[in-house]
């Protein structure tokens, strides 16, 4: 069996809720089914979101479940050295570029190219200050982004024999969700330059992931179905940063009542660990496990559960599409 090391990566805004315990417990049941190890990283790069102490109650409500790290946490607020490094590589690559543009500018600049946003889509910057168009022009760089159109041409420039693909399908990001099954995305197309550094000085959550992926030598990726649509920007930056691309794996969402995503930004409540085999049970309930067996306190719960999972979520088997 390969080397595994999984990973747990919650942002401390608050406790967890239903759907952050199920994400935990779905990467900590992948590493042990794999016999692999588990490591926690608390991604606290967005402080203004991250609320204090709320990485030691994510730690105690892990530990109360049984769920411990196989080494020490580590701290995203605490590598930004790391980011930094990463970023001149891709400026000195000439995939990596400041922006000047507002919110607002970006908005007017895509109704001056006819493109109206959907409520709740992403922003796709339409390109304003890419060198080739001016670059910044004298204004004032806010942001740094990933220059996704360079990426596609050096992509395609050092694969000519995807050539007879059509020329969308040959600069997509192809890659297989061991859940999803395949899964292609065009990035400059469908999500444009993402940012690497934010306006306000933070780093984004792309590049701190990658590079923190790679550092503590992660090989599989299990998390939440919300996060699929931003692996191809990761496996975009691992390629451009000449890093490995773990195996990924996206659970089911835990949904409320309303059917919407349960996050701390819409008030989920934090999961009550009066009976933490309770809460267990509730979150393998969300991951599609069976629970008939299911009785007892924790360390038997989840006793049942890794080869339940590993019979789930057909291991080592990537090409099976298991939805
Ligand atoms: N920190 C992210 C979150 O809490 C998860 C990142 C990841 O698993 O890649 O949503």
């Amino acid at each position: 069996m390969p080397l595994y090391i999984g990973r747990f990566a919650p942002s401390p805004t608050g406790p967890l809720h239903a759907g952050s315990l199920a994400a935990a417990l779905a990467s900590w049941l992948d590493a042990r089914a794999h016999g692999g190890r588990w490591l926690v990283r608390i991604e606290d790069v967005d402080t203004p979101r991250c609320v204090t102490d709320a990485d030691q109650v994510i730690l105690g409500q892990l530990a109360a479940c049984g769920l411990i790290p196989d080494a020490a946490p580590v701290r995203q607020s605490q590598r930004g050295a790391l980011y930094q490094h990463a970023l001149d590589r891709l400026i000195a690559a000439g995939l990596a570029y400041p922006c000047a543009c507002s919110r607002h500018e970006i908005e007017d600049a895509q109704a001056a190219h006819g493109i109206s946003r959907n409520r709740g889509q992403e922003l796709i910057y339409p390109g304003t200050c890419r060198p080739e168009n001016g670059g910044l022009a004298g204004r004032r760089a806010r942001a740094w982004r990933f220059h996704t159109g360079r990426f596609e041409q050096q992509a395609r420039a050092s694969a000519p024999a995807e050539s007879a693909r059509s020329e969308a399908s040959a600069v997509s990001i192809h890659w297989t969700d061991r859940r999803l099954g395949a899964q292609a995305q065009h990035l400059s197309a469908e999500v444009g330059d993402f940012v690497l550094k934010r306006a306000d000085g933070l780093w984004a959550y792309q590049l701190a992931v990658v590079v923190d992926d790679a550092a503590q030598g992660i090989t599989y990726v299990v998390r939440g179905d919300d996060l699929a649509d931003n692996t191809p920007r990761q496996i975009a930056l691992q390629r451009a940063l000449d890093l490995p691309t773990p195996s990924h794996l996206h659970t089911p969402l835990v949904r409320g009542r309303d059917g919407e995503k349960l996050s701390k930004q819409n008030g989920a409540r934090a999961v009550d660990l009066s009976d933490p085999a309770a809460a267990i049970r509730a979150a393998a309930r969300a991951l599609d496990l069976p629970l008939s067996s299911l009785s007892g306190s924790v360390q038997p719960t989840l006793d049942v559960l890794v080869p339940a999972w590993a019979t789930r979520y057909g291991l080592g088997d990537t090409k099976r599409s298991i939805r």
